[in-house]
């Protein structure tokens, strides 16, 4: 407490919105589906404000989606998105980096990257010296990434 995520306040929210009415089982009907930005600042189910880096998660049963940030998913799904969006600032920093291997799951996993990207993404992730052919693949590979990111932009 004291750091204005009110992890007690999330598991009301939370349980409001499952089917389940104990705690044990409403988490499990809850997972990640998409993170985004927010253009403007945004308030976590906890009540923390702001938040800009948004992870949308979906209750599988009820079909509610809401959104928390990352300290939230992390303590309740275990899922490290703010990996993810360190990664994002590299890349957007530099776009001749590559983006990490969690970023790389999540958005092949969301069809923001094809099967064929990710194997590149994969082979050439630790390479410096990419030939000039290769250099463009992964920025633009980068550059869908970044662009999946606008609001409500990947599900
Ligand atoms: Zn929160």
């Amino acid at each position: 407490m004291g750091d204005g995520y009110n992890f007690h306040h999330l598991q009301g929210e939370i349980l409001a919105r499952s089917r389940a009415t104990d705690w044990e089982t409403a988490e499990r009907e809850w997972c990640l589906l998409s993170i985004s930005e927010a253009d403007e600042p945004e308030t976590c189910l906890c009540s923390h404000f702001p938040i800009i880096e948004l992870c949308t998660i979906a209750n599988r049963i009820t079909g509610i989606q809401v959104d928390v940030g990352n300290v939230c998913v992390k303590r309740f799904l275990g899922f490290r998105s703010d990996l993810i969006f360190a990664s994002i600032k590299r890349i957007r920093n530099d776009m001749t980096r590559s983006i990490g291997a969690d970023a790389a799951v999540l958005f092949h996993e969301r069809g923001i990257i094809n099967a064929w990207e990710y194997g590149f993404q994969q082979n050439t992730r630790a390479k410096r010296n990419l030939t000039g052919k290769q250099m463009e693949t992964r920025i633009s590979i980068n550059r869908k990434i970044l662009a999946s990111l606008k609001r409500r932009g990947i599900q």
